[in-house]
């Protein structure tokens, strides 16, 4: 697997061909202000992840090793990048994996969330693809609106994962990116069986 070689962290947009099947298609999704972009930045190793920067969208191109493998990594933060009906629906269709983060201090970006995995089941019927939902911002003590546990029953009821990251500190990000690889081989090995 070769495909890793150099570890740029370029943002830039991928035009990779279909010959490099192994590079992971991962859609950041989620209302506006919830840390996708942080997350991102963080993903693709910008020290600046708590700066503002208000860019349309961006495309983070990276390989992580997870259990001692090599893992290549589109991830793709431009869901709102415009309002086109046509975009979101490319978001939809996209993904080799999803993530949608919601805000754990602010209850109605959790409610956006619910929202978003039933946009998906609906865009994705009968596939089967890793989801991840996350609630971001769990640095922010005191003005958290969502609780952990509100947050992993809703994960269990939309059948997908779940996790609480601060972008700002960097906590849980690693974690959340290779459980979306892990997630990934294990639906494609059992789909291979
Ligand atoms: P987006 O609209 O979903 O892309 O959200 P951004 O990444 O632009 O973040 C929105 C705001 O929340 C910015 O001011 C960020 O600095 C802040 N933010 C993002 N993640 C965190 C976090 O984990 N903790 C805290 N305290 N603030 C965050
Ligand atoms: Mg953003």
């Amino acid at each position: 697997r070769g495909s890793c070689a150099s570890d740029s962290s370029d943002s830039v947009i991928s035009t990779s061909s279909e010959a490099e099947s192994q590079v992971y298609k991962v859609v950041l999704l989620g209302e506006h202000g919830v840390g996708k972009s942080s997350l991102a930045r963080v993903f693709g190793g910008l020290e600046d992840a708590g700066h503002d920067c208000d860019e349309a969208g961006n495309t983070y191109d990276r390989c992580i090793m997870v259990d001692e493998e090599e893992a290549s990594i589109v991830l793709y933060d431009i869901w709102e990048q415009d309002n086109s009906q046509w975009l979101k629906e490319q978001c939809m269709t996209m993904g080799d994996a999803y993530i949608i983060v919601y805000s754990v201090t602010d209850k109605s970006s959790f409610e956006k969330a619910s929202e978003l995995r039933i946009q998906l089941r609906r865009a994705r019927q009968s596939e089967n693809i890793p989801i991840i939902l996350v609630g971001n911002k769990s640095d922010l003590v005191r003005s958290r609106e969502v609780s952990v546990d509100e947050g992993s029953a809703c994960a269990v009821v939309f059948d997908c994962k779940f996790i609480e990251t601060s972008a700002s500190l960097h906590h849980n990000v690693q974690d959340l990116f290779e459980g979306i690889v892990r997630q990934i081989r294990l639906r494609k090995d059992s789909k291979e069986e």
